[in-house]
């Protein structure tokens, strides 16, 4: 007969991280946290650049921190490292390198199935897998032999380019900025005003517009991408036309609906995955971290939620004293 976790933790990223340590500090001693990537926190590690500013308030949303991971404004590294001490603090039993595919719910448990079909078992289970595993495509085609230059990341940036930039939102922003001394960078944003994005970094954009250091198309969509002799021919709606040598498209995440699905996930009418304010699905299914709301989200509500999750499973059953960190 195989164990049964408490709790298993689906995705090491800020809530997953949270949940586990949370569930640590209160006593819960059984935890089991699974992550596809062979380190935990892919998003920061693959989606920020080195030495980016990480802010407490993302986005300008003040948020009070409830749980023990003390966050404050940082940068990558700092973060990382943040999160690096939290894990080796306690001690989690985590499997790296382990995806999974499929969650069903059997009489008083659930069910845990790896990609590799190997399954565990859990009490509880906590759905903490982000969005950015699917980032956002555009939904014209990009020529197949252009392909591994148009890209959702600037780590492959090589300075000296003529790179387009697609997107409204912070990683458009950031990236915009973040290579602009290196290379010739056009921003393009298919409405006509960035609201969605960081006052800051809105600003650090700007400020590069009026230097004309970077070239602004807001209000102008793209129709189609051309090779042209092994370049970018982009087709703008208003009828101009760019060339390029590399695009990012920093179009945020989707939520992976499909694979919530079959994790025993509940949607409401418009087809969102439900959360109480407890984060609770359905009973026994815990959401947290981005993937609890359909605009992006920030490390510290990911905070808040491993710690209202692990809060409402000590109410429900774990009565334990509760242990200072
Ligand atoms: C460019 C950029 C800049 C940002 N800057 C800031 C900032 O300055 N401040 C801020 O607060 N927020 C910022 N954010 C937002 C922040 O990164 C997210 O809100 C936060 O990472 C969400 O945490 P999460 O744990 O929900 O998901 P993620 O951080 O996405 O973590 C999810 C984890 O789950 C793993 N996973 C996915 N699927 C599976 C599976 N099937 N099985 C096992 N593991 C799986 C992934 O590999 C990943 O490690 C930024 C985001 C981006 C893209």
């Amino acid at each position: 007969m195989k164990s049964v976790y408490d709790i298993a933790i689906i995705g090491a990223g800020p809530a997953g991280i949270a949940t586990s340590c949370e569930a640590v500090i209160f006593g819960v001693k059984n935890i089991l946290m699974f992550e596809k990537g062979e380190n935990h926190s892919q998003t920061i590690r693959k989606y920020f650049n080195d030495n980016k500013p990480v802010d407490k308030d993302w986005k300008g949303i003040e948020v009070e921190l409830k749980g023990h991971i003390d966050f404050k404004d940082g940068t990558k590294e700092s973060t990382l490292d943040l999160f690096e001490e939290s894990l080796e603090k306690r001690v989690i039993d985590a499997k790296f390198k382990t995806e999974i595919s499929q969650i069903s719910r059997l009489k008083n448990r659930f069910k845990i199935i790896t990609t590799t079909g190997e399954s565990y078992f859990a009490k509880r289970v906590v759905i903490a897998i982000g969005k950015m595993g699917k980032p956002n495509k555009p939904d014209y085609k990009i020529p197949v032999t252009l392909k591994n230059r148009a890209n959702h990341t600037i780590s492959d940036c090589k300075g000296n380019e003529d790179v387009l930039v697609v997107g409204g939102g912070d990683s458009a922003c950031e990236y915009a900025y973040f290579i602009h001394q290196d290379n010739k960078v056009t921003f393009n944003y298919r409405r006509e005003k960035i609201t969605k994005a960081n006052p800051k970094n809105i600003k650090n954009l700007m400020n590069c517009v009026e230097d004309k250091e970077i070239d602004l198309k807001l209000g102008i969509d793209i129709k189609k991408v051309e090779d042209e002799k092994g370049k970018f021919k982009v087709f703008y709606t208003n009828g101009e036309i760019g060339r390029y040598d590399r695009i990012i498209y920093a179009l945020g995440g989707v939520t992976p609906k499909e694979f919530l699905k079959s994790c025993c996930v509940e949607f409401d009418e418009k087809s969102k995955p439900y959360i109480n304010h407890k984060n609770l699905n359905t009973q026994g299914v815990y959401l947290a971290g981005d993937i609890c709301g359909s605009i992006g989200g920030s490390i510290a509500l990911a905070l808040n939620h491993g710690y209202n999750i692990i809060m409402d499973c000590m109410s429900q059953e774990f009565a334990l004293e509760a242990k200072s960190a």
